[in-house]
This record gives C-alpha cells, sequence and structure tokens, in this order.
C-alpha cells in the first residue's frame, strides 16, 4: 500500500530551512543600512547569499562581476566566496547605492577588493572589454529589460567555464500574465529561455526565492 504523504505548504519548506541557520551580523548591519538610507529591501535572502559564496568557492572563481550592487550584500556574499586572491566588479547605476554598498564592503574589510563602476551597465559593460577585462563568475540583478543583453556581454566577457547567475527569473509573479506585453517580461522570459536552452551554456533554472538560474559558459561561440 503506498504511503500517503503529509500535505503542507511549500512556503513551509523555506521557513524551515532559514530557521536553521545561523544569523550573521555582517549581513545584518546591511540589511540595516538599507532601511536607513531609505533603499529598496530587495537584496537576495540570507540562504541565496550563501549559495552565491558558495557557488564562487566550488567554482574556484578569481574575477567575480555583479550587475545590480544595491547595499552590497551579494557583493559581500560573493567576495566571502573568494579564497585567496580575487576581487569583485560591481555595476550600479545610483552613485548614492554605491557609495553605500562601498562603506559597507569597507566595513566587512574588502576595502581594495572591490570596485564600483557607476552609470547604466550596458555602457560600463563595453568600457570593459575596451579595458580587455575577462571575468570567471557574474551575478546578474539589475533591471530586467537588459537581461538578455547582460546575458550576451557575461557570454562574450567570460573566461573558459565562467559561472553565470540570474536573479529574479519569475519577476514576483508577473511573467505569468499570458496578455503581459511588457518589455521587461518578454526581455525575462528571453533570458530564462536562454539560460535554460542556449547551446553555448549549460543552464539550470531554480524554482527558489523569485527563481533563479545557474549557468556555465561551455563554448562563447554562437554555432
Ligand atoms: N544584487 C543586490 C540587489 C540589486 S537590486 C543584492 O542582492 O544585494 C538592483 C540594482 O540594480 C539596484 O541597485 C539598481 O539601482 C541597479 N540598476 C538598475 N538599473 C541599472 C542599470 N541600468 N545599470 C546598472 N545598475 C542598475
Ligand atoms: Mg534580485
Amino acid at each position: 500500500m503506498a504511503r500517503k504523504e503529509e500535505a503542507y505548504d511549500p512556503a513551509l519548506v523555506q521557513q524551515y530551512m532559514d530557521s536553521l541557520y545561523i544569523k550573521d551580523a555582517e549581513l545584518e548591519r546591511i540589511k540595516a543600512s538599507i532601511r536607513e538610507n531609505s533603499m529598496p529591501e530587495i537584496s537576495v535572502e540570507d540562504s541565496y547569499g550563501k549559495l552565491l559564496s558558495l557557488l564562487v568557492k566550488i567554482s574556484g572563481a578569481k574575477k567575480l562581476l555583479e550587475i545590480g550592487a544595491l547595499g552590497g550584500y551579494s557583493g559581500l556574499c560573493l567576495l566571502r566566496g573568494l579564497e585567496g586572491e580575487g576581487s569583485l566588479t560591481s555595476l550600479e547605476l545610483k552613485q548614492e547605492f554605491a557609495d553605500v554598498a562601498h562603506a559597507n564592503l569597507k566595513q566587512a574589510g574588502f576595502k581594495g577588493r572591490v570596485e564600483y563602476r557607476i552609470g547604466e551597465a550596458l555602457t560600463t559593460l563595453q568600457e570593459l572589454e575596451n579595458e580587455g577585462r575577462t571575468f570567471d563568475f557574474f551575478f546578474i540583478d539589475a533591471d530586467k529589460g537588459n537581461y538578455p543583453n547582460y546575458l550576451e556581454w557575461a557570454i562574450r566577457l567570460a573566461n573558459p567555464g565562467a559561472v553565470i547567475v540570474g536573479d529574479n527569473l519569475v519577476m514576483r509573479g508577473r511573467i505569468f500574465k499570458a496578455e503581459s506585453t511588457s518589455p521587461s517580461v518578454q526581455a525575462m522570459k528571453r533570458f530564462n529561455e536562454m539560460m535554460a536552452a542556449d547551446s553555448r551554456l549549460e543552464g539550470v533554472l531554480l524554482p527558489a526565492y523569485d527563481g533563479l538560474a545557474i549557468a556555465r559558459v561551455k563554448t562563447k561561440s554562437n554555432d
């Protein structure tokens, strides 16, 4: 006779798992600074941050690129994954957000390991290419309408075997509205399709948080 499983609310899974972690004072301080500065409270979740640290560590990435800094929460998690040398380049539209993030990372002991580049990320990405910069790890977490562009840039600036992580794949449910003609929803759908099936990538889409994708750059060529 088949065993009957207990019915449960999937939200309980995350609640239960979150309850097992010990709060991290440094990361709590960053979240407090985001509130104090009236910035949006949209940093990655605590366990998601742990995942970022772990992915950097497991992949052995040294040169990290983040698109969307906010208050430095994900930036600190990425930097924590480094063992030995390595550094983070973080792209942020708003000077005032980058200033908060920079102060937070200095306070966390990563002064000199992080570089903030202010302005439209698409412009900065072109500059990074002109400077001959390449990266081992990318975290895409900025304006959703540019996600497919950011992904193309990540592949262009990737060192062999680079890892790409993308956040907010379902945009708090907005992508399920069939009638949506919003350019950012259309762009996110395109991004998700690429992360799942682009021949240059080995990717997986995970139904956790607001949806996240992890891919490895298999080849940079399109054919
Ligand atoms: N990765 C952060 C959260 C980022 S929130 C964390 O988890 O800690 C998204 C950020 O992207 C915001 O700070 C926003 O100002 C920035 N952003 C939005 N549009 C951008 C653009 N065109 N170029 C660069 N940054 C942008
Ligand atoms: Mg996000």
